[in-house]
């Protein structure tokens, strides 16, 4: 891109920021009214074009109806309502204790929009990842910018239409573009940064954000492992990893990257998987409509060129027409390959046999602090040293992925897996500063802590203290 190309994108930018800081500096966010109206806005634009965005999907990755809703959709109305009724209390001042020495007084955490903020969505889940961090940012009274991922180009295009038509217009807007959009979008001076997508990106992000002190959310990937261990049920711990990888051909950032099980359960696993693969998408995973494709050429090949580096136990088949890849349980993974030090990000599972839990947690802690861990157990002792020992954004027991069900649950990742957490209150506190603020009386006003110092007043501030 040529110089004055990227100047003139760096214009159009800071005008676009310069503007959404103007509506944020009027106080239109201010109101719970207007937040209220916007929400309600976007819950309107998913129902009233359900056809449209199911369109858009399918034509992206080949997303089935159904998993739009469970993938995007439903997650975004259950997010909308649940802030919907209990931000008025999020957004209350919160009293705390005020202590004797500032006595008399009051103290309380009072919620405060950011102010203007850049979203940038991933294009696994290319809607639900770019409208769901939009919810807490509205409902803690900020003005935004959405940039989707151009990945998934039709999706992309859809939110630039659809978001424009129904929220406020000086609040919200969406930039499409790719890395040149990004770099200069992310150039300019923002009050908060929220991205989506790999840990490379991320990095550029922070270093991006670095230059206006601006803070950042990263919602990262990384390699999400399942335990199974000795004591769980097989039938149904297949049942569930079989659906969390074949969900999205695998292109989740919490799906089962791998899993790890003891030598004298694995081929029982195995069977029970296969059982399970076919039940869902028939003998052949490659035809099914209720099967989504990887995204690209580019990942096809990549995820594909993965189903060499171990034996395949299930599947194994590819469609390059369609850039479809059965899903695929590989045995004796080769550890140093790829497919053992990279996020997967599609529907290859290795399985790696593990003596035992201790073992397992070892395998894990050599790795980075993943995003989300699973165990299939029925022990209570597997599963509390399974939660004090791996440290992880998130954990499901006995199941995988489910907690996304919940917005009560904060999601988000921890060390290399990401920073900041988002859903439900936490996304709400996520876009707000806690301002803190202490409200004095003015009698009495004891003169300990004001000169001159004495013997006495140094007494009572030990005792006070
Ligand atoms: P991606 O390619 O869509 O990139 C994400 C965003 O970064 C896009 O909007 C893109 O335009 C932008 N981008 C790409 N290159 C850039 C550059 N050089 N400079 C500035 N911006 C740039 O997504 P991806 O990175 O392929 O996403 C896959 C990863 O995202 C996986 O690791 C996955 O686990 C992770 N992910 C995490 C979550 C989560 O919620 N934690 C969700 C989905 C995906």
């Amino acid at each position: 891109m040529a110089d004055h190309e990227d100047n003139d994108l760096n214009h159009e930018y800071r005008a676009l920021v310069e503007r959404l800081r103007v509506a944020f500096d009027s106080g239109v966010t201010r109101p719970l009214d207007w937040r209220r109206g916007q929400l309600d806005a976007m819950k309107s634009m998913l129902e009233e074009n359900e056809g449209v965005i199911a369109e858009a999907l399918h034509a992206d990755l080949r997303k089935p109806p159904q998993e739009v809703l469970l993938g995007e959709t439903a997650l975004l109305f259950a997010e909308i309502k649940h802030a919907r009724s209990r931000m008025e209390r999020w957004a209350r001042p919160r009293k705390v204790h005020t202590p004797a020495i500032a006595q008399p007084g009051r103290s309380f955490i009072q919620p405060d929009p950011l102010g203007v903020a850049l979203i940038i969505g991933a294009w696994n889940y290319p809607l639900q990842l770019t409208l769901a961090p939009l919810i807490p940012a509205i409902a803690a009274g900020n003005c935004a910018v959405l940039k989707p991922s151009e990945v998934a180009p039709y999706t992309s295009k859809m939110i630039a239409n659809l978001v424009p038509r129904y929220l406020d217009r000086n609040a919200f807007a969406v930039v499409e573009g790719a890395v040149p959009e990004t770099t200069a979008l992310l150039a300019q001076r923002w009050d908060h940064i929220f991205y989506t997508g790999g840990a490379a990106v991320g990095k550029i992000v922070m270093k991006a954000a670095a230059e206006h002190l601006t803070p950042v959310t990263l919602e990262l990937g990384g390699k999400s492992p399942a335990i199974v261990d000795d004591t769980a049920d097989l039938k149904s711990a297949a049942r569930r990893l079989a659906w969390g990888k074949a969900l999205n051909a695998g292109q989740t950032c919490i799906a089962p990257d791998y899993i790890l099980v003891s030598p004298g359960r694995r081929d029982a696993l195995i069977a029970e998987m296969k059982k399970q693969f076919t039940e869902m998408l028939g003998d052949n995973p490659l035809a099914s409509d209720d099967y989504a494709a990887v995204v690209n050429e580019k990942h096809f090949e990549r995820v594909a060129a993965l189903i060499a580096q171990g034996e395949v136990a299930i599947g194994g088949r590819t469609d390059p027409e369609t850039n479809k890849i059965e899903p695929t349980v590989l045995l004796n993974p080769d550890l140093d390959a790829t497919v053992m030090t990279d996020e997967i990000f599609g529907p290859v599972l290795p399985v790696i046999e593990s003596d035992d839990l201790d073992a397992s947690i070892e395998f894990v802690r050599r790795g980075d602090k993943p995003l989300s861990a699973y165990l299939f157990t029925r022990s209570r002792a597997s599963e509390q040293r399974f939660l004090s020992e791996l440290a992880c954004g998130s954990v499901c027991i006995n199941d995988v992925m489910m907690f996304m069900s919940n917005p009560d649950l904060p999601f988000g990742g921890v060390g290399m897996s990401g920073m900041g957490q988002y859903h439900g209150q936490a996304g709400f506190d996520r876009f707000s500063h806690l301002k803190s603020v202490m409200k004095r009386g003015r009698f009495p006003d004891p003169s300990i802590r004001y000169a001159p110092y004495s013997d006495f007043k140094t007494k009572l501030l030990k005792w006070f203290a």
